[in-house]
């Protein structure tokens, strides 16, 4: 708030007050500077109040309107000191001047209208407010000014009229100020209640003028010009203040704002009882206390009324709140907190009257591989389906959750068998989730616990534990399985925290990771090549990738393995100088996700100077592929070197896969070839592929071979290559070495002499 304005506005007003009393001057000087004094203060309100509303938001319009008010009353006060400076005849009442005194409380309305159009609607409270100043007031006025008035009648019905007018408006007036400045926010208040002020100065003199008009005791220099003097400098004063926040949000109104239209009730009353006494007045101030008290009574109810709706508001607010403070708000699904309540509870109820609780814990397969290669949108359309299914395959009474990330969990409180809700989720997961048309995997490994009646109880804590360790096992089975937790698995998984750090130690990965190579024979005989599959020796033994191979994912260090057995490959390749082998290597999608990895590969087959064309990348149908991986992908095929697709048919679009991937080798998986030991079974996905490998120019190597038959029907089929424990085991270098020395053909079987040779 700026003091300089103030303290200006009270010396003039100290000093006016001073003249019109003292009177050190002549009456006839103390009556043209009355009249000057009170013009100029008109000139100076209106002045300010148009620049302030020159500088304000255009949508307010307040001070607007009132410039327009002062200089309505400006034009008021001219007139009359025009009569009586100049014209030195008395005005007569009503006059031209009236007019424009009329037009202040007009003009001042409109300017209160115009700011309340900006403050939030409370309609019935700002209605009862009214009403309440409005029948105060009118109490008061009757006791006072507008009784008076109306008792000492004018011979002219135009001057009742006018007289009447005066306390009237005034009324109204005082009612808007208080109804309005007990709703605008504290920035705008400042402002508002020193024009607050200043309407009431004006409507006080207004009303002590229409009475003493009435009774025919005004003249000019009376007490009442102070009020009009100070009202204008007051709203001058409130002009500069106002520091231009004409928005008014309001916060919390304070306990004084509120009780502000009460200020008017008490004096009402009180003049009212005052009055009553008084047999002129007695009729009317009966009705007003009356009136007053039905308002106020109102007023009260409504506010009751409010408090209730108030009340029930915050409390399904708090509902809500409680509610959403339990769910996913991704999925709808219950969230951790939930899920550990409830588990709580059902452990509890185990305890204490033997009721069976059973945990499945799941966890997607790859999903990260799906958030970084499409995007987190497919990775939250993912999350949505499976939360749809796994509410599907569920009943209504057990609890689904999502713990976080791509981690869900069922809670199972009665007898259901919980390995099958288990094998349930997993077909239910085994079709791929459309992401704009898009088919993405949505495979998942479970782990689930379960405690029946009579087992011991146990902690939630253990419980989740128990879930946890055989989820991790499902996932080190190769995943998109189900694994149920027993005992003995804490022994396997301690074991398999050897094999983690033991796998995460690059010395290690140098000594312990070697290759067996599986030879790869052409339909017609001679020795292709062959596929580096990875060992790792671990306590002694040598141990499968299907073991490992999930630990490493586990542990990040893939790209490593990967990386170390091309190096393998390479140097065994560079050992073999016969150029027409070859040597396939496993990659995964996480080392072709690398963007180094073309340029480190060719570097290393250019230091052991061995052709691209030698060595083979088999990529897994399955494995999805991301932006960057495809980039790799192609950018290896541009130097010559070849890219196989592994086990062909088993993923969920292969022949997506074929179109997003252009491809050298097709390898069709055993899954496909097994069957064919049954002379009856039919051939014709492979021979499908076959015809899709001949359209696309691909070779096709059929792996899995393990007998004559199936040898001899995929031969007859066409196909390019053979792989499988029928002609040859995975061997270590030195058989390889020898193998490829002694450039044995594969071996012949009597079955395959009966079908034309390829
Ligand atoms: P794969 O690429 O499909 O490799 C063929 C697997 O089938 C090998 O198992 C092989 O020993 C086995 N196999 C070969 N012929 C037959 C047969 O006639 N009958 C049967 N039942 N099996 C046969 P292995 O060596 O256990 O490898 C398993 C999987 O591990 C491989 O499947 C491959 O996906 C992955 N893998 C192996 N080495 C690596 C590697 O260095 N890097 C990566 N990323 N993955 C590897
Ligand atoms: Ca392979
Ligand atoms: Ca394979």
């Amino acid at each position: 708030m700026r003091r300089r304005p103030w303290a200006a506005a009270a010396v003039a007003v100290g000093a006016f007050a001073l003249v019109l009393v003292v009177r050190p001057v002549g009456a006839h000087a103390t009556k043209t500077f009355d009249d000057l004094a009170t013009i100029g203060s008109d000139v100076l309100a209106a002045f300010f109040c148009a620049r302030r509303w020159r500088r304000s938001d255009p949508h307010d319009r307040m001070w607007g309107w009132l410039a327009l008010a002062f200089a309505a009353w400006g034009a008021g006060d001219a007139y009359w000191s025009f009569d009586e400076l100049i014209a030195h005849r008395p005005t007569p009442f009503p006059s031209v001047a009236d007019v424009g005194y009329l037009a202040f409380p007009t003009f001042a309305l409109l300017a209160l209208l115009a700011r309340s159009a900006q403050l939030p609607r409370t309609r019935i409270s700002m209605t009862l407010d009214g009403l309440l100043c409005a029948t105060s007031l009118l109490t008061l006025s009757w006791v006072t000014a507008l009784g008076a008035v109306a008792r000492n009648a004018q011979d002219s019905a135009l001057a009742f009229g006018v007289s009447l007018a005066y306390p009237i408006t005034d009324v109204v007036l005082l009612t808007a100020v208080l109804v309005i400045v007990g709703r605008v926010g504290t920035g705008a208040r400042t402002a508002l209640v020193t024009l607050a002020v200043s309407l009431s100065a004006m409507a006080l003199s207004d009303s002590a003028f229409a009475y003493l008009n009435a009774t025919g005791s005004y003249r000019t220099g009376s007490a009442t010009d102070i009020g009009w003097f100070a009202a204008a400098l007051l709203a001058a004063v409130a002009a500069v203040s106002d520091d231009g926040i004409t928005a008014t949000a309001p916060d919390a109104p304070t306990r004084a704002l509120v009780w502000l239209p009460y200020v008017p009730a008490v004096l009402g009353l009180s003049a009212a009882l005052y009055s009553v006494r008084d047999q002129h007045k007695n009729d009317v101030a009966i009705v007003g206390a009356v009136l007053i008290s039905a308002v106020v009574f109102s007023r009260q109810v409504f506010a009751m009324r409010e408090n209730t709706r108030l009340l029930q508001a915050v409390t399904e607010q708090r509902e809500e709140l409680r509610q959403q403070a339990f769910t996913d708000p991704l999925t709808g699904l219950a969230n951790r907190a939930l899920f550990h309540d409830r588990l709580a509870h059902a452990l509890d109820l185990h305890r204490r009257d033997m009721r069976s609780v059973s945990v499945l814990l799941l966890d997607l397969d790859d999903f990260k591989l799906v958030n970084d290669s499409l995007g987190h949108p497919a990775g939250d359309d993912v999350l949505v389906r499976v939360a749809e299914r796994l509410s599907a395959v569920t009943r209504s009474g057990d609890t689904v959750a999502r713990l976080g990330g791509d981690e869900f969990a069922v809670l199972l409180e009665d007898d259901g068998d919980v390995a099958d809700v288990a094998a349930r989720v997993l077909t239910a997961l085994d079709q791929p989730v459309l992401h704009d048309t898009r088919p993405v995997p949505a495979r998942a490994s479970i782990g689930t616990a379960q405690l029946l009646p009579g087992d011991a109880p146990i902690s939630e804590a253990e419980m989740l534990q128990r879930a946890d360790l055989a989820m991790y096992a499902a996932k080190r089975q190769g995943r998109h399985c189900a694994v149920q937790y027993a005992p003995t698995l804490a022994g396997a998984i301690a074991d398999e925290l050897d094999l983690w750090s033991e796998i995460t130690d690059a010395a290690a990965l140098a000594t312990n990771l070697t290759a067996h190579f599986q030879p790869i024979f052409r339909a017609d005989g001679p020795l292709a090549g062959f596929e580096a599959l990875a060992r790792w020796t671990h306590g002694g033994e040598h141990i499968s990738p299907a073991r490992f191979l999930p630990v490493a994912a586990r542990a990040g260090v893939l790209d490593r393995i990967d990386r170390r057995m091309i190096e393998i490959a390479i140097e065994q390749l560079a050992r073999w100088s016969d150029p027409a082998v070859w040597m396939s290597v496993n990659v995964s999608a996480d080392s072709l996700a690398d963007p180094s990895f073309v340029t480190w590969t060719l570097d290393r087959l250019h230091a052991a100077v061995v052709a691209p064309n030698r060595l083979v990348i088999e990529v897994l149908e399955r494995d999805l592929l991301g932006d960057a991986a495809v980039r790799t992908v192609a950018g290896l095929r541009a130097a010559g070197v070849r890219i196989a697709l592994d086990d062909f048919g088993t993923g969920y679009a292969a022949l997506n896969r074929l179109q997003q991937l252009p491809v050298d080798v097709i390898k069709v998986d055993r899954e496909f070839v097994s069957p064919l030991t049954d002379t009856a079974a039919p051939t014709d996905v492979i021979a499908a592929v076959l015809t899709l490998a001949r359209a696309l120019g691909c070779a096709v190597v059929t792996e899995g071979i393990e007998d004559a038959q199936q040898l001899g029907r995929v031969i007859a089929l066409g196909t390019d290559a053979v792989q499988g424990y029928l002609l040859g085991r995975p061997m270590p270098a030195e058989q390889a070495d020898a193998l490829v020395r002694a450039a044995v053909p594969r071996p012949r079987t009597s079955r395959e002499d009966l079908v034309p040779s390829a």
